[in-house]
């Protein structure tokens, strides 16, 4: 890199970044070889629609982002090859503020296995993160493919999120779990790839709320998935969150999004035999909330009745 004030944030974010990066700084990433289909994703997040500053430490914003574009690759059931990060940020951001967010953006790379191949630098009037993960997979599973009489499963536990950002926006301290679970979600790569090879018809990460991802399920595969509220699983802590605001613990989480939890259609003959070997080996449940139908839409059912829900959607 040649001199320059742009060229002295890159290195300094070289520097942060270390063994969390490789090959940064030419005019392309290289990726390496890979077996298999090629997959990629990109996902933006932008101060003032995504996260406030004060909410977050730069650090935590990097490696949200970053962690939500890794998500995708495991909703394929794909192995991450490598990440590159666009950024751009208001002028007055120092080059040790920029470290500090690809930082972040390097401790999600590790926790998925993966690097910072490179990525782009920018002026601009907020701060915007945008993370693009490449992947491959031997069989990336789509949205499309569940059938009628299929079983669907989330893995893990939902609402943590939401708990979170419920009390960020109520300007109190979210609880330490759910903070967690906003900040910094685990993409769930080798459960894709574990549920990729073992029977998954139809997934998705849930980045917008059970319900409104169960529509986009339906709406992929051209079934109704019928939701049974009461089976999902919610993090303890959104649990305690809903009832301080009194809503139902369970409608409060299929409400909410970004918990980057895996959504899966399984047969109905394999699925609980997949559950409890899916169990055995990650350590994490993978709980039935619903079924395929033939149809459309999604059916959110809770004691017996049809709820109407709207689900998250960033344009209303
Ligand atoms: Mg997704």
């Amino acid at each position: 890199l040649g001199p320059g004030a742009e060229f002295d944030r890159i290195r300094a974010i070289a520097e942060a970044l270390g063994a969390d990066a490789a090959g940064l700084g030419d005019d392309c990433a290289e990726l390496g070889r890979a077996e298999g289909i090629i997959v990629a994703s990109t996902d933006t997040s932008v101060e003032h629609v995504h996260f406030e500053r004060n909410w977050l430490t730069l650090r935590e914003i990097g490696h949200r982002s970053t962690a939500a574009a890794l998500s995708d690759l495991a909703a394929c059931g794909a192995t991450p090859l490598g990440v590159v990060v666009a950024v751009a940020a208001p002028a007055d951001t120092s080059s040790q503020e920029l470290a500090e967010l690809m930082a972040g953006a390097g401790d999600a790379a590790r926790s998925a296995g993966t690097t910072i191949k490179g990525g782009d630098l920018s002026r601009g009037d907020c701060l915007m993160v945008t993370p693009t993960v490449i992947g491959t997979a031997e069989r990336p599973v789509h949205r499309a493919g569940a059938k009628a009489g299929d079983g669907v499963w989330v893995t893990g536990v939902v609402g943590g999120a939401r708990a979170a950002l419920e009390a960020f926006r109520a300007r109190i301290a979210p609880d330490p779990g759910a903070r967690e679970r906003f900040v910094a979600p685990v993409p769930r790569i080798a459960e894709g790839r574990w549920l990729a090879a073992h029977g998954a018809r139809a997934m998705l990460d849930l980045s917008d709320g059970v319900v409104a991802d169960a529509a986009h399920l339906a709406a992929a595969s051209g079934v109704e998935v019928e939701i049974q509220l009461e089976q999902i699983p919610v993090h303890p802590d959104a649990v305690r969150e809903a009832l301080t605001v009194r809503a139902e613990p369970v409608i409060f989480a299929a409400k909410g999004g970004e918990d980057y939890e895996l959504m899966v259609a399984l047969t109905e003959a394999d699925g609980e035999r997949i559950a409890a070997e899916f169990e055995a080996a990650h350590g994490r449940t993978l709980t039935r909330i619903g079924t395929c139908h033939r149809g459309q839409g999604v059916r959110p059912m809770f004691r017996g009745s049809r709820l109407r829900l709207q689900g998250f959607d960033h344009f209303q």
